[in-house]
């Protein structure tokens, strides 16, 4: 944009429908986005708000104290500390099998903590390693080195294309299934020991395969009946990370009890999918279809020749080596990645996909099986008694909501006049969300766990900090001001209250800090917010655009401006990283180029509103429901070329076209290389290309082209799988974007059913289940919406989930009033009634 200052000002735009409704909204009481009424749900309600979240989390983040665990004496430290907190635990400890191949590997102590079953990860280190497969355990980080990945390609052989030989890449390097390739010659593969003998008869005819593949030798292993003891649990890691060479695939959970570490099974499963291996988890054992074999320093002969040396592996009956070693026996072999979009380069995957096979793997097949469940919610529900405790002077408490951390359900319950409260919930990690007043919340954030196999009861105290006097509160890293009167001291503590949340996340992951404190300046009205800009010298015109655009800004390195009717539709996390983004970019590099500074805004930002989360619907759904517009504009054609849109003058939201650039930057180099890069752009012309070794002309090829392929895709309809938790329904109404109305029943809590939605607008549900057309039954145009009975003391509520490009996702959980009208919509894989979206796998 134009602008006469010399910073730059970044904005975030917010779809201009929902800017027009902000007017008729109560400011403050949002904990989410409140809807129009019903109508309003035209597809244009669903231009994603100016708030989004990544998938997969790609940047490293200091350990946190995510969980702690409430006892009537001890209460929740919220906040950041360095080394996780928890006090002694209750879970328990089971032994079972790993099983590969059909054959036992071992037995091992299965973990069971807050509804999660994790395993030792010694015993994961131990596995790997009978398969060849390097990997490092620092604590927090779990560190694999070339585990193969099959990827889809093209191999020529001799000049000549050789289908049905399939590749796999091995930190960096093509491997070639040479099994196939000497079948196909006529020829034999045998390996003895380390050897690896290989003829390739050019004129025999096609043999069987001899592939002398050696099975995992199978193991006896007495399975005893799963016993399970209670054993103490001394730590809790909702961020530990998985590496493989050098690039983060995810963070997961990690328990640390007796000295071990766990992980959780169903993560390895998911980890084990990436790489196209399945698994399945029944609660007792875990079976591994097969894993690949690795020998690292075989001996590799073709036809007689020198032997070379170099990596083998023996992966479903077939051997691999490298490309490499046959043109260097003069068998000249060709791979040709197929997949551009998930760049073979790294060597890393699974965060490479942009998500809709990240939603896919819910956990083993079976449809009673409760390790589908991401977020741990398995179990009978807990009561939580709770009671305030106020830091300093009372105040107004009617309401507290709590939000689950996978899922992001929010949970809301009253407070009763002497400031007890009690609300039955399922065993998982919490947030106490916010407190809510008089028409205004005040954002808590504070952490606390429901452990699975708790008693009936557990005491929680939510701590409500003194509210400031007047018009500034200082916490550690920022000061948060109000511009006008219309500005409430519970506004002042919650921006407070996000900001310091957030800080620790930012400033690590990037490697940078502040140049002075943070000033966050916050106005009451979107009139207050254009005085602003008109008063730092912007044209009446731009000042306008501002406020009607944006939710807040960033000018300079340590201004944030954040517009509070607009912050309170959108995701708060999410806002104030991306602005905190900008103003820590902004100390090292003044030339960064708008589409790299937004992009990198958003991932950040993204990520921040996922809070932990590692539910891989939920994060897949925040980008995919941002990136939506985007896919919309390129398959009209009037999208822009990256870098080359004036954010405020197109027809679309250019920051979401700059942040699935940036995805997939920082998905194929890693933030760290991202960094290096936006350090170096203020000194160095090429700073681009010798950072990523491509033109940025190429790499924004490359973005256009998958934006193409994607935009490209159809819509089949897709099968959600449902998991109905403790408490859950045993019905559930199912409405298509036209509006017919399906009524699904037969379903039992601790379950979880496939439930198919086709593009025509029909429904079909997994054997078990009846599925009749329901009447008077009504839902939001244009999505598709499960939702539960209206009866009992429950509220009507729902979860809306779209299907676009080829994509299903989750749009929002919605809540309605008792006047029907919509309270509370919020992305979310779960509703407080008991039911959760756990997998999305769209149909073909
Ligand atoms: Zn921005």
């Amino acid at each position: 944009m134009t602008s006469r200052r010399q910073c730059k000002s970044s904005i975030r735009r917010v779809a201009a429908a929902v800017t027009a409704a902000l007017a008729m909204l109560p400011s403050g009481t949002g904990l989410a986005q409140p809807l129009p009424a019903p109508p309003a749900w035209s597809s244009s309600s669903q231009v994603p708000l100016a708030t989004e979240a990544a998938m997969a989390p790609l940047h490293s983040l200091p350990p946190i104290s995510s969980a702690s665990v409430q006892t009537a004496d001890a209460s929740a430290t919220p906040g950041w500390t360095v080394r996780p907190a928890v006090q002694k635990a209750a879970a328990t400890v089971h032994d079972g099998p790993v099983l590969v191949a059909g054959s036992a590997w071992r037995t091992v102590p299965y973990l069971v903590y807050g509804g999660t079953t994790y395993f030792g990860i010694w015993y994961l280190q131990q596995l790997l390693r009978a398969y060849g497969i390097d990997s490092g355990w620092n604590g927090t980080r779990l560190t694999l080195a070339g585990f193969p990945k099959p990827v889809a390609a093209t191999v020529t052989v001799s000049g000549s294309p050789a289908p049905g030989v399939g590749a796999l890449w091995v930190q960096g390097q093509a491997y070639v299934d040479v099994s196939a390739i000497a079948r196909q010659a006529g020829g034999t593969v045998s390996v003895s020991g380390q050897a690896v003998s290989i003829t390739l008869p050019r004129a025999a005819a096609p043999s069987p395969v001899s592939s002398g593949v050696a099975r995992p030798v199978a193991r006896t292993a007495t399975v005893h009946p799963a016993v399970s003891r209670a054993v103490a649990v001394s730590g809790f890691q909702a961020n530990g990370e998985v590496y493989v060479g050098s690039q983060l695939w995810r963070r997961v959970p990690v328990v640390y009890s007796g000295g071990t570490s766990f992980f959780g099974v169903w993560y390895f499963q998911q980890f084990l999918q990436a790489y196209g291996i399945h698994s399945t988890w029944d609660g007792k054992q875990l079976a591994i279809d097969d894993l690949p074999r690795v020998i690292p320093q075989a001996s590799i002969t073709v036809d007689g020749a020198d032997p070379l040396s170099g990596a083998a592996v023996a992966w479903q009956g077939h051997w691999y080596v490298p490309a490499s070693a046959l043109t260097a026996a003069g068998v000249p072999v060709e791979v040709q990645v197929d997949d551009s979009a998930a760049g073979p380069g790294e060597g890393a995957a699974g965060g490479a996909d942009p998500g809709a096979q990240d939603g896919t793997a819910g956990g083993p097949g079976t449809s009673a099986n409760p390790s589908g469940v991401a977020s741990g919610q398995t179990g009978p529900l807990v009561t939580l008694r709770g009671r305030l405790v106020f830091d300093g002077a009372s105040y107004s408490v009617q309401q507290i909501s709590l939000r689950d951390v996978q899922t992001h359900a929010h949970y809301y319950t009253d407070v009763q006049a002497d400031g007890s409260f009690s609300i039955p919930v399922p065993p998982g990690q919490y947030e106490v969300f916010a407190a809510i007043g008089q028409g205004e919340a005040v954002y808590l954030l504070q952490p606390f766990t429901v452990p699975a196999g708790s008693p009936g009861q557990q005491a929680l105290d939510v701590h409500l900090p003194a509210l400031p006097q007047g018009s500034r509160l200082a916490v550690a890293h920022a000061d948060v001001i109000a511009w006008d009167k219309g500005v409430s001291a519970m506004d002042l503590q919650s921006v407070a209250d996000l900001f310091e949340h957030v800080y620790p996340e930012v400033a690590s992951a990037t490697g940078l800090a502040e140049q002075s404190r943070i000033q966050v300046t916050l106005y009451s009205s979107a009139d207050a917010y254009k005085q602003h800009f008109l008063q730092e010298g912007y044209s009446a015109g731009e000042a306008a655009s501002l406020a009607e655009n944006s939710v807040a800004a960033e000018e300079g390195l340590n201004q944030i401006s954040v517009l509070l009717p607009a912050l309170h539709q959108t995701d708060g996390l999410n806002v104030m990283v991306h602005e905190l983004t900008h103003a820590l970019v902004a100390t090292v590099s003044s030339a960064i180029p708008s589409w790299a500074n937004e992009g990198l805004a958003w991932e950040m930002g993204v990520d921040a509103e996922l809070d932990g989360s590692q539910d891989p619907v939920l994060t897949s759904a925040i980008p995919w429901s941002n990136w939506m517009d985007t896919l919309t504009h390129q398959r009209a054609g009037d999208l822009r070329p990256l870098g080359q849109a004036d954010p405020l003058d197109t027809a679309y939201n250019v920051e979401l076209q700059d942040y699935w650039a940036m995805h997939q930057l920082i998905t194929r180099f890693g933030l760290p290389a991202v960094m290096r890069y936006v350090r170096a752009i203020d000194h160095d012309p090429d700073a681009f290309s010798h950072t990523f070794g491509m033109s940025f002309d190429a790499f924004a090829n490359q973005v256009q082209a998958s934006l193409a392929q994607q935009a490209a895709q159809s819509d089949a309809g897709f099968t959600m799988r449902l998991a109905v938790l403790a408490g859950g329904p045993d019905t559930v109404y199912i409405t298509s974007p036209a509006g017919r109305a399906f009524q699904v029943s037969g379903l039992a809590p601790g379950h979880t059913y496939d439930i198919t939605c086709r593009a025509d607008g029909t429904v079909q549900a997994a054997a078990g289940l009846r599925v009749a057309a329901a009447s008077g039954v009504g839902g939001p145009d244009g999505v598709w919406f499960v939702q539960l009975k209206t009866s009992g003391s429950l509220p009507w509520q729902g979860i809306a989930l779209d299907d676009q490009f080829g994509i299903p996702y989750v749009v929002q959980a919605v809540l309605y009033d008792s006047a029907g009208q919509p309270a509370h919509a919020y992305p979310a894989t779960a509703v407080s009634g008991g039911l959760q979206v756990v997998g999305l796998t769209p149909l073909h």
